[in-house]
């Protein structure tokens, strides 16, 4: 989708600061992030959201899974512990219609979310 901002952010027609990148995923920090490490990682495909995923996409987003958690080792988040969550539709709060995977660490988190 050409007008999707991620989607932009992957086409590097809007900076971002990627962390990682290869021919599935890009991860880059959020704009606004809520804890220390606040990173997003997202597929180069365009889905809006879990909800659209197919059965086709089960290895894409495992791969930003193990993204994620790399990049939470990275960050020296391993023995202290990190969050991962997809936020998908209105109740989760979805702003941005690019699925992505947020990894948070560097603080304790509450639970539940609110
Ligand atoms: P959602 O609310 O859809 O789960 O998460 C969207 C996330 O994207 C938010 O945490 C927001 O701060 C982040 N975000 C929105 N616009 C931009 C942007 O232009 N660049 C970056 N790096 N992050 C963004
Ligand atoms: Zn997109």
């Amino acid at each position: 989708m050409s007008d999707c901002l991620f989607c932009k952010i992957v086409r590097k027609e809007i900076p971002a600061k990627v962390l990682f990148e290869d021919d599935l995923a890009l991860a880059f920090e959020d704009i606004n992030p809520k804890a220390p490490t606040h990173v997003l990682v997202i597929p180069k495909k365009h889905l809006e959201s879990l909800e659209e995923a197919g059965r086709e996409d089960r290895e894409c987003l495992g791969h930003l899974v193990m993204v994620a958690r790399d990049l939470a080792r990275r960050r020296g988040h391993r023995q202290s512990g990190y969050r991962t969550v997809f936020n998908t539709g209105p109740d989760a709060g979805q702003s941005v219609f690019h699925i992505h995977l947020h990894l948070l660490g560097g603080r304790q988190m509450a639970w539940p979310p609110g």
